[in-house]
């Protein structure tokens, strides 16, 4: 998926932010949308939200992944930023919660030997985060997607995986959920919030 393709994707998904769910991005994203749209509060303590939806692993997670936020250094293809929130379905923050994040490259193959595009990261004291990564391709049977494993701490382990607006593949995947699309701002990078 080239830049210009994102960049375009990035209107579709600035609609679905106004719908609510957890494809609601923060407050920069809505800002940039072109189309004028009503901008979506961030959700602050207290606020009732709705839980990200668990999806299966897949057969290529590896455990123990090395600690790192860019999991894409020295891998070809388009540079992704992802950015974020961990919280709870009241909204509140979940100060270090663990992200652990698994995709394949721009060809659509994992790295199952090694640890090219895995890592973790843990979110900050306001259960934010920020993801650089690559656009993955696609494989067979696959829309496109990134895996991850969320955990609070103290908490369950959320396991489920993101998806790309605008993708045509999106509708012949039966494990995409729209919930779980990322939301993409005009410059390029990309927001979510786990509610978990
Ligand atoms: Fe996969």
């Amino acid at each position: 998926m080239s830049r210009r393709h994102l960049l375009i994707a990035g209107g579709a998904a600035a609609a679905a932010v106004a719908v609510g769910g957890c494809t609601r991005g923060d407050d920069r994203s809505s800002q940039r949308a072109s189309a004028p749209l009503k901008e979506t509060p961030g959700c602050v303590d207290g606020d009732d939200v709705e839980e990200t939806p668990a999806q299966t692993a897949g057969p290529f997670f590896t455990p123990n992944s090395p600690e790192r936020a860019n999991i894409a250094d020295g891998v070809d293809g388009d540079t992704l930023v992802i950015t974020g929130t961990i919280v709870s379905s009241t909204c509140e923050p979940h100060a270090g919660a663990l992200l652990d994040v698994w995709q394949c490259d721009a060809q659509g193959t994992y790295d199952n030997d090694g640890f090219r595009l895995r890592g973790h990261q843990f979110a900050d004291d306001e259960g934010r985060f920020r993801l650089e990564t690559i656009v993955p391709g696609v494989y067979p049977g696959r829309t496109r997607h990134i895996h991850v494993r969320v955990q609070p701490e103290r908490g369950r382990i959320l396991t489920t995986q993101l998806y790309f607006p605008g993708e045509a593949q999106n509708a012949r995947d039966g494990l995409y959920r729209e919930e779980c699309e990322l939301s993409m701002a005009d410059d390029g990078t990309a927001s979510f919030r786990f509610v978990v």
